[in-house]
């Protein structure tokens, strides 16, 4: 008895297993598919100086158009896309669109000339020996100047090898482009060796600002990083603003930058467009909504 049931068990399991297994290989199917039919997007999300509220510059986030599920965020295939490894050409399919497009808008819109944009990578990126050279290539293909490009890394990149993504991220930075600590505060504590990461901006996670007016600790620790931050010189991005409380209490605090529905969303490329076609950049203040992208 306890031995069919064993085996009913493990039935069960590998039921589960095997659906799991045809679940990842039908999504890694399609997200190929993706990438030959062309349906990524770049999409925008403002970045704006907390003390004059003018936009610096854009964070680019990655989104599927699927024909029939319509704009998929990351989040419903990115664990799909670092596993297999499709991540790497994503991104810097991602990284080039953006300086193209960046490259046209300065020809339109001049005062989009000074905007920086940031672009993700993930782990994987540090592993390959190709990173250095696709950087290169890329800010030659399009000229887009590498001071206006800044890449967003987690410290995820550090539990391989430290020694060489420090080294990486020197050479990053000597070719002019900016790097800055994503999502910073839910990682491995990196808090010991921060002075020696060869970076100039720190992101602080959204769970941080989200309990900004809730939970006391939250303004602690963000008072903290932002001290920390600052006696290394390095400049903050708060992530994730969403209300005007978060917005005020962040610039009481001497926070540099933010990010959040309360600016904007991420926006599609025609959306920027009229954002950049208004007389003058606006103030971004009042929060604003995704639209479609028609
Ligand atoms: P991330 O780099 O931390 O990006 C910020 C995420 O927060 C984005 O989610 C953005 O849409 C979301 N966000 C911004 N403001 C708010 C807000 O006020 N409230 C809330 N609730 N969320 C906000 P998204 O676009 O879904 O991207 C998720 C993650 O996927 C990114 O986190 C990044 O790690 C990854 N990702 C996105 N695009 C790329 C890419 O091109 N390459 C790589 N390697 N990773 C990417
Ligand atoms: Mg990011
Ligand atoms: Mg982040
Ligand atoms: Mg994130």
């Amino acid at each position: 008895r306890a031995k069919s049931l064993g085996k009913a068990r493990y039935e069960v399991f590998s039921m589960t297993m095997r659906a799991q297994t045809i679940a990842l290989m039908q999504m890694e199917t399609e997200l190929r598919r993706a990438a030959e039919r062309e349906e990524f997007l770049v999409y925008y999300q403002p970045i704006v100086d907390l003390a004059t509220l003018k936009m610096v510059g854009f964070e680019t986030l990655l989104r599927w158009q699927h024909p029939e599920r319509g704009i998929i965020s990351p989040g419903e295939f990115m664990a799909v896309a670092e596993e297999t490894g499709l991540i790497l050409p994503i991104s810097w399919w991602v990284m080039a669109e953006a300086c193209r497009q960046m490259q046209r808008w300065a020809v339109i819109f001049p005062r989009s000339r000074k905007l920086r944009i940031g672009v993700n990578l993930s782990g994987r990126h540090f592993q390959q020996a190709d990173l250095l050279p696709n950087l290169r290539s890329i800010l030659a293909e399009t000229g887009f100047p590498a001071q206006r490009l800044c890449l967003e890394v987690t410290e995820g990149i550090l539990i391989d090898n430290k020694e060489v993504a420090i080294a990486t991220l020197e050479e990053i930075r000597a070719m002019g482009i900016g790097v800055s600590m994503d999502d910073f505060g839910t990682g491995y504590s990196s808090l010991s060796y921060l002075h020696r990461f060869p970076i100039d901006t720190l992101k602080i996670d959204r769970t941080f600002i989200s309990a900004l007016n809730s939970e006391e600790s939250s303004a602690t620790i963000v008072h903290a990083i932002l001290m920390l931050a600052h006696s290394l010189r390095l400049q903050v991005v708060a992530e994730g603003i969403e209300t005007r409380e978060q917005y005020r209490a962040l610039q009481a605090l001497g926070c540099n930058y933010g990010q959040g529905y309360f600016f904007a969303r991420p926006l599609s490329a025609r959306q920027v467009e009229k954002l950049l076609a208004r007389q003058s950049l606006p103030p971004l203040v009042r929060p604003s909504t995704e639209e479609d992208n028609t």
